[in-house]
This record gives structure tokens, sequence and C-alpha cells, in this order.
């Protein structure tokens, strides 16, 4: 049976989540989107409405809610900004995730249960200057010592560097072994003091109401009790941080075509040209129907992969399937939005050019276009195949427990 309604519960809260972040956050947007600066107490204000550990069982701070609802939630914030979304994929699904999936009882009591619970913002750190696609090219180095790891290296690109609590940082202890030398560390700031800095990215193209930054650390004296998992697995918990992320970016990308659908068909009964509305125009017209179409296969795509995390099920493919393509889609959206303006789609009196902005970036990080495009051909072509049997997920909701980890994965 397939079903494809939403529970009453799904319902409101994405009706009741619309409207408080209509009320508290979008007044804010664009001056800050504007003025290239995060949105002040974004993540206080996500932590209030209860959303910033929605699929964590509740004894771990979270609501327990299951991924279907993770990505309507994603789809909401979205909607509204790209900079909310791009806070909860780091701080839920790359890291809260990683840390729950792959965290033994005293790490998720320790690290999980404040990010959960809103305490701690939480970040996520592989991307570096040298190693963004080819991860196992990363030169971070883990050094045992005693009962602790010293860190060295430094991350770029990191959503919510400057503002996070908690990070995963990925880094080499065993340097001579490629991505087997992996290793993956929860760093707290508190902890760190100065052997941690962290770093804004100006002048970026988009995201610019959000915080995205770099990190740098010069023998960092991280607990041995903080490395997940085990020496060597961390570019498979990497690879399984990357699966839920990718989720929570296609769920987003899905909300911003909606709001360049919703922005584009308010303008088009609007503005009038030639003594009609532009609506009334058929290229317009080709312009909002591939949005409604874009809209509709990227949500199609981003609920079956979640039904399917929903069931334990292998969605490596699913869910790669359902990022790459409501990525792109948006930013056709996006561009098509900003067509559909006009030239009052260049300027900042319509948010048409934020979208297109903000559109951009998701087609680059959590794996890129080209990446993915290899991936899905490897697949149909029969080069690249995952266990069937193996359930990558926890069947996740807050009578469920977490099965053992993954293994496998793709590219960054
Ligand atoms: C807004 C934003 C937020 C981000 N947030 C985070 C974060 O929170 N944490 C984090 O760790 N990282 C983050 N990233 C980094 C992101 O994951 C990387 O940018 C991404 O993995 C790509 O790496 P790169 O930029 O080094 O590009 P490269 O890997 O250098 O790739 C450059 C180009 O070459 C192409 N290419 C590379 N390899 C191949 C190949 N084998 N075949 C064909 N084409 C190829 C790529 O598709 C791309 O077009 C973020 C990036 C952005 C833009």
């Amino acid at each position: 049976m397939i079903e494809f309604a939403l529970t009453d519960e799904q319902r409101m809260l994405v009706e009741t989540l619309r409207a408080y972040l209509a009320r508290t956050i979008q007044p804010d947007v664009a001056r800050c989107d504007s003025e290239g600066v995060p949105i002040p107490n974004a993540f206080a204000k996500l932590a209030a409405a209860g959303v910033v550990g929605l699929p964590f069982p509740p004894a771990y701070g979270g609501a327990g809610l299951d991924y279907v609802t993770l990505g309507l939630l994603c789809e909401e914030l979205e909607y509204c900004d790209t900079s909310l979304r791009t806070m909860m994929s780091v701080h839920i699904g790359l890291t809260g995730c990683g840390i729950y999936q792959w965290g033994d009882e005293d790490q998720k009591q320790r690290f999980l249960i404040p990010l959960a619970s809103g305490h701690k913002l939480a970040a996520f750190g592989l991307t570096e200057p040298d190693a963004g696609s080819d991860v196992g090219a990363l030169t971070s180095t883990a050094r045992r010592d005693g009962d602790a790891y010293v860190l060295n290296g430094s991350k770029i690109w990191i959503s919510c560097a400057t503002q996070a609590d908690t990070f995963l940082i990925f880094a080499k202890t065993d340097p001579a072994a490629g991505k087997k030398g992996i290793s993956a560390f929860v760093v707290e700031r508190e902890a760190s003091g100065n052997a941690l800095h962290t770093f804004s990215i100006n002048g970026k193209y988009g995201v610019r109401a959000g915080d995205t930054g770099g990190l740098s650390f010069s023998d960092l004296r991280v607990p041995a009790g903080n490395r997940l998992g085990e020496e060597g697995e961390g570019f498979h918990i990497a690879m399984t941080c990357l699966e839920n992320g990718r989720f929570t970016v296609a769920a987003g990308a899905t909300g911003l075509t909606r709001a360049c659908l919703d922005a584009s068909v308010a303008y088009a009964k609007a503005r009038t040209t030639f003594g009609v509305p532009i609506g009334r125009h058929q290229l317009v017209q080709e312009m909002i129907a591939n949005m409604v179409a874009g809209y509709e296969a990227s949500r199609l795509l981003y609920l079956r992969a979640g039904w399917m995390k929903n069931q334990g099920l292998r969605n490596t493919r699913e869910t790669a399937l359902a990022k790459w393509y409501a990525c792109d889609a948006s930013n056709r959206a996006a561009d098509d939005a900003l067509e559909i303006h006009g030239a009052y789609g260049f300027s900042d009196e319509y948010p048409v050019a934020r979208f297109l902005r903000n559109s951009r970036g998701a087609v680059i990080y959590e794996g890129s276009r080209e990446i993915q495009k290899l991936m899905h051909a490897e697949y149909a072509l029969g080069y690249r195949k995952d266990k069937p049997v193996r359930c990558t997920l926890p069947a996740w909701s807050s009578q469920g427990e977490a099965p053992g980890p993954a293994k496998g994965g793709t590219a960054n």
C-alpha cells in the first residue's frame, strides 16, 4: 500500500511552524541577506519552536518524530530562508544524526541531549581547503597522546562555524591509509580554549543570512572518549552523516521551489504587459508550469526517501537522487522566478534574487551535481551496488531503537 496523506500531527506542525516563522523570523530575512549578517537568534527561535531535536527520541531531548516529518520541517524552513534549513541540516542531519547513530550511550548523554534540547548548536567539519568532493584527501591529523588525541588542521566552508558549540570533526589518525585512516571526533568549543579558532567567510554569493566559515585547530586536545566509532571508521561515519544531510537538503530545496512558485504566481497576476497580466502569456505560463512539476517531483522524491528511512531500508540511491533532482529543480525555478519578475527581480525589492543565490550552494554541497550524476550513472550501469539488506539508518521513532551503523557511502 502507498500512503500519500500526511497525518493530522504533520499537517498541524507544518501550519504552526509556517505561521511561527512568518511572525518571528521572516521580518529579519531580507535585511540580513542584504547586509550579509546571520539572522539574530535564529537557533534560539527554532529551539523555542521545539524543532531542533525533532527526530531524536524524547529520552535524548528530542521530539521522537519521524523522517517524513523532518522533511516537512526542512521544506518549511527553506520556504522562509535557506539559512534556517542549512542550520538544521548541520545541527540535526549531519551532526545530531551522526552522534545518535554512531555514539555510545555516554556520548549521547554528553553531546546529543544538549543539541536536541536546544542548549547547544552543532556544526559539521569535513571539508578542507584542499579536500571537498575528494574526502580521502583531507590532511587534518589526530595523533593519539595518552587518553587524548591531539588535532591539527583546518576546515573551510563550514556552516554555523562561528556560532556552533559542538563540532563533528574528521581528521586522519593514520595519514598513510587514505580514507581508511580517517576518524571522527566530537569537539566542544568551551573545552577547546585558544586551540580552536573559528572565522566567518565574507562576501558569499548566497546563504547570506546564515553563518558560513572555517575552523583551524592547533594542538587541540580532545579526550579519547570523544572519538565517534573506531579509529579508521571516519569515512563511513561521514558518508552516513551525509545521507541524512542530503535528505534535509532535498526537502529544503523543495521548499525553495515552492517559494519561487508562490512569488512568481503572485507577480504574474499583478504585472501587466500588452494589456494583460503576464500570467496570460504562454511563455510565462511555461516557467510556472515547470516550477509546479519541479515542486511536485522533488516532494515525491524526498517523501519516498523519508519513508524508506522510516522503514530502516537502505536509501543511499533514493536520498541522493532526491537531493540532486530537488537542488537542480530549485535552481531552475529560482532562475525562472527572476525572469518572471523582469528587472524588478534583479533588485532586492522582491525575494527572487535571494532565492536564486540561495539555490546555488546546495547544487554544490553534500555531493555536487557532477558527483551525483556519476553516482546515478554508475547505479544504472551496474558499476555501483549497495548491499540490499543493510539498513543504513535507524528506524526512527520514539519507539524505534537504532540498529548498528552502516558501512559504505559516497563522496561529499
Ligand atoms: C554554502 C556552503 C555550505 C557548506 N557547508 C559545509 C559544512 O557545513 N560542512 C562541510 O564539511 N562542508 C560544507 N560545505 C562544503 C561542500 O561540502 C564542498 O564545497 C563540496 O563538497 C565540494 O567541494 P569543493 O568545493 O572543494 O569542490 P571540488 O571538490 O574541488 O570540486 C570542484 C568542481 O569539480 C567537480 N568535480 C570534483 N570531482 C569530480 C569528479 N570526480 N568528476 C567530475 N567532476 C568532479 C565538482 O563537481 C565541482 O564542480 C559547504 C559549501 C557551501 C558552498
